[in-house]
């Protein structure tokens, strides 16, 4: 599903290498931790897979595609099949929670009776089935990206990318929240997500990938943040 080979970057030519030899593969399925300090390079990297950012050197393969070479109208297909989750949620505020949910699927072109069987379908999966009229700014940060996890998987991507989707939550509601990456995990969708929580990565017992100064140290299977130090 992601092939990176020998992946160096740097942005200008006064910085260092903010990624040098990069190398893994990821498997359609996986549940995969990107872990490492601040400045590490994780955000680079999935902006790489998203084809924000090309590689100055290297090989980056998603979905079999290598994106060096892909057309730049081919980008919106790609970027499509991933659904994406941020750390500050990224949400209409002002807006309802179906609305923006509904907003995601629009730009699609999926037809308003798609819609409304849908959007219900995802606020339920992630535990807000009575959430569908608030407006964001009324709820929690949890319940937010409870939204942003909604309006990620709507339009049913091959991948999730979470960038530090917990960064601004409590243990208790993060913990929630990586729980219902699990679920969309075990349905059978990719999930990538970049995190400084610890405690998390420990409990979830999945593949770490730890990134320190832009270089890979350490890819185990069913790893802990503590092992990787
Ligand atoms: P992480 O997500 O692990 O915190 P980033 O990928 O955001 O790491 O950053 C890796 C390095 O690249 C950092 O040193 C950061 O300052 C640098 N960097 C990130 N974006 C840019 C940019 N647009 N221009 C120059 N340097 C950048």
């Amino acid at each position: 599903m992601i092939e990176a080979r020998e992946i160096y970057h740097r942005y200008d030519k006064n910085s260092g290498d903010v990624l040098s030899d990069i190398n893994f593969t990821i498997n359609r399925g996986e549940f995969v931790f990107f872990v490492g300090p601040s400045g590490a390079g994780k955000t680079t990297l999935f902006k790489m897979i998203i084809q924000e950012i090309v590689p100055q050197r290297g090989l980056m393969k998603v979905f079999g595609q290598d994106l060096g070479r892909l057309p730049r109208y081919r980008v919106p297909y790609l970027r499509r099949n991933i659904g994406m989750v941020f750390q500050d949620f990224r949400l209409l505020d002002e807006r309802t929670a179906f609305d923006n949910i509904a907003f995601a699927m629009r730009v699609t072109g999926a037809s308003t009776r798609e819609i409304r069987r849908q959007v219900p379908y995802v606020l339920d999966l992630v535990g807000l089935p009575d959430k569908s009229g608030a407006r964001v700014c009324d709820l929690s940060g949890g319940e937010q990206q409870r939204i942003g996890l909604a309006r990620a998987i709507i339009n049913r991507p091959a991948m999730i990318i979470a960038d530090e989707p917990t960064g601004n939550l409590d243990p208790e509601t993060s913990y929630e929240i990586m729980n219902i990456l699990r679920t969309i995990n075990i349905r059978g969708t990719t999930v990538l997500v970049a995190t400084h929580n610890r405690e998390i990565v420990d409990r979830l017992q999945k593949r770490v990938i730890h990134l320190e100064r832009g270089r890979l140290t350490v890819d185990e299977e069913k790893g802990v943040y503590a092992g990787a130090l």
